[in-house]
């Protein structure tokens, strides 16, 4: 609600600026949605094609934030899992639920990234034993102990 106010306004906004500059195909639809919020007369309901690109780029940052999310999440709950922590599993369930949020918000997006993201998980993995040069954990580990740690070689 708000929310979309305050896209419409700048919106309007960005759309005042071009008035006056040429009408490219692409621009026309921000001058109809500027014209409309001035008169107030007509339903803001069928929106132009504009409103479907910010509604794209605001799909596609939710898109982003999701991944982002989901890594840190899959990040961390490799580094306790991998440093035999209790709380892995509680991480873990956390990564799923945000998995399938991207699943039920974006179907297709886990399926396409399911590979890689098992290839990143994978190659975050290690045993507490080895200092994995990735890992949170074990930089924490080798910062303490004042020792760097050696490019990993996977198994
Ligand atoms: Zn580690």
């Amino acid at each position: 609600m708000g929310d979309s106010n305050t896209r419409q306004q700048v919106s309007a906004s960005a759309s005042s600026l071009r008035v006056t500059g040429p009408q490219r195909a692409g621009r026309a639809p921000r001058l109809t949605r500027s014209h409309r919020m001035s008169t107030n007369k007509i339903s803001t309901s069928s929106r132009p094609s504009t409103a479907r690109a910010d509604d794209l780029r605001l799909r596609r940052a939710r898109l982003d934030s999701l991944l982002d999310v989901r890594w840190r999440l899959a990040r961390l709950a490799i580094e306790r899992r991998s440093h035999n922590l209790d709380d892995a599993v509680d991480v873990f369930l956390e990564q799923l639920q945000v998995e399938s949020t991207i699943d039920r918000e974006f179907p297709g997006v886990a399926d396409q990234k399911f590979p890689d993201w098992l290839d990143a998980d994978l190659s975050l993995e290690h045993d507490a034993s080895v200092l994995h040069p990735e890992c949170g954990i074990c930089q924490a580990i080798a910062r303490r102990a004042g020792i760097s740690i050696p490019p990993w070689q996977a198994a």
